[in-house]
């Protein structure tokens, strides 16, 4: 799908009349997810309507963003995601309103989950980059560490991009600001780069994931509203590094990721509820805030037993059907235990991951979990039972044997350190 993006976009490039680089809405890649989402949702043969799908489009940017109703702005979410898709030669323009889906796939992939709309809005920011010779600059502005040093790259970015840029009548102003730095965040957020403000100079704070979201809380939130955006919550770093390795600039540290998971995310779960909600409402159902807030909550166990579910289909893909204990080996009982607890994990993949995890018979799951009573040693797969059991009659021949190296891999190692150190901490 990467090549696939690439060869679309191609040829965008600030000068470009059509469709129009990140502007205010689009450098977020939340806006693009939920905006693309509702586009591929509200079209009729590839084709939509922009005016049409209007006020529908306020309705579902507000409720997805918790805009005060009427907010002024809010149709922006939809026509700069419009515009930057435009752009990206993802939709065109087929007469004054209409526009016409040129890739439904790569639409599709862009609304699968929010990793995706990032990667998506990396890579053609990447291109336009490329395409206008500001890449170079923007290479040099990573490799350095320098805070006066990024600053002038900054400086010399800003006003190449201000005369490319067929959006820029007049460099200087606040809005032409705004639009470099939507670039350079975009682009630097995965690279490890500085905070830069609307100014354009440099903050020594890193960048990190609210910052290239929308729904973070703003000056248009009310209040009394808590943002939620518990869909930011599992960003997969990796997952995204991975897929664009190839883009990167700083490459140091890019995980090897050896299985594509596929989990429908919250964001996903939540943009499906809006969507479904404001069909309702046109057939004139309407859901109260308790079966919104069971909704939610199905939504969440779901998502739960669908990660526990590929996590004991990829133990049971990839290792013995048995307890690597005691051999123990009737399928039905034995437990795909996680080594770092479920609800320890930093994201998706770690809960996913197969390599952390063993499949264990109910007793030695039981003496295994929480690193209370037992665990195996990361350097050579060692059993250390603690005090409180290694006198116990059931469990005392345990202490000492090995199980097999076959299951203590780099990756796995990785897991059963952690679990070690709980081990050692609670002693
Ligand atoms: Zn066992």
């Amino acid at each position: 799908m990467i090549n696939k993006i690439i060869n679309i976009s191609h040829n965008v490039s600030l000068a470009k009349q059509n469709g129009r680089f990140l502007a205010d809405k689009s450098y977020a890649f939340d806006t693009v997810f939920f905006l693309s989402k509702f586009i591929l949702h509200n079209s009729n043969n590839n084709l939509f309507d922009k005016q049409e799908l209007r006020d529908k489009a306020i309705k579902y940017t507000e409720d997805i963003f918790q805009l005060t109703p009427g907010t002024a702005g809010a149709i922006n979410y939809f026509i700069e995601t419009i515009n930057f898709l435009e752009f990206s030669n993802i939709i065109e323009k087929s007469s004054r309103n209409i526009y016409k889906i040129c890739d439904r796939e790569i639409l599709e992939y862009i609304t699968n989950k929010p990793e995706n709309a990032y990667i998506f809005n990396y890579l053609v920011t990447y291109l336009t980059f490329k395409n206008d010779s500001l890449l170079s600059l923007f290479e040099k502005f990573c490799n350095t560490s320098l805070i006066k040093e990024k600053e002038r790259l900054v400086s010399t970015i800003y006003l190449a991009f201000c005369e490319k840029s067929v959006s820029i009548q007049t460099s200087g102003t606040q809005w032409s600001k705004q639009l470099v730095k939507y670039a350079l965040i975009v682009l630097g957020f995965i690279n490890g780069q500085n905070e830069i403000t609307r100014e354009l100079s440099i903050k020594s704070t890193r960048l990190t994931i609210n910052d290239i979201s929308l729904n973070v809380a703003g000056t248009r939130t009310p209040v009394y509203l808590p943002k939620k955006n518990d869909y930011l919550h599992n960003f997969n770093l990796d997952y995204v590094k991975m897929h664009l390795q190839n883009y990167l600039i700083n490459k140091t540290t890019i995980k090897r990721i050896t299985e594509i998971f596929t989990v429908s995310s919250i964001a996903e779960s939540l943009a499906d509820l809006k969507l479904t909600m404001l069909d309702d409402k046109a057939n004139g159902v309407i859901m109260n805030d308790f079966e919104k807030e069971q909704y939610i909550v199905n939504t969440v166990k779901t998502r739960n037993q669908s990660i526990q579910r590929q996590f004991r289909k990829g133990l049971l893909d990839h290792n013995e059907h048995k307890c690597p204990i005691c051999g123990f080996s009737f399928e039905n009982f034995l437990i795909a235990s996680h080594i770092k607890p479920y609800s320890k994990c930093d994201d998706t993949y770690d809960a996913i991951n197969h390599f952390n995890g063993l499949l264990m018979c109910p007793n030695h799951d039981k003496l295994f979990e929480g690193a209370e009573y037992m665990t195996i040693d990361a350097k050579n797969g060692e059993i250390i039972l603690s005090p409180a059991v290694q006198n116990s009659q059931d469990f005392k021949m345990l202490n000492g044997k090995h199980i097999s190296r076959n299951y203590i891999d780099n990756e796995r190692r990785h897991y059963l350190k952690w679990h070690n150190a709980q081990f050692l901490s609670k002693k």
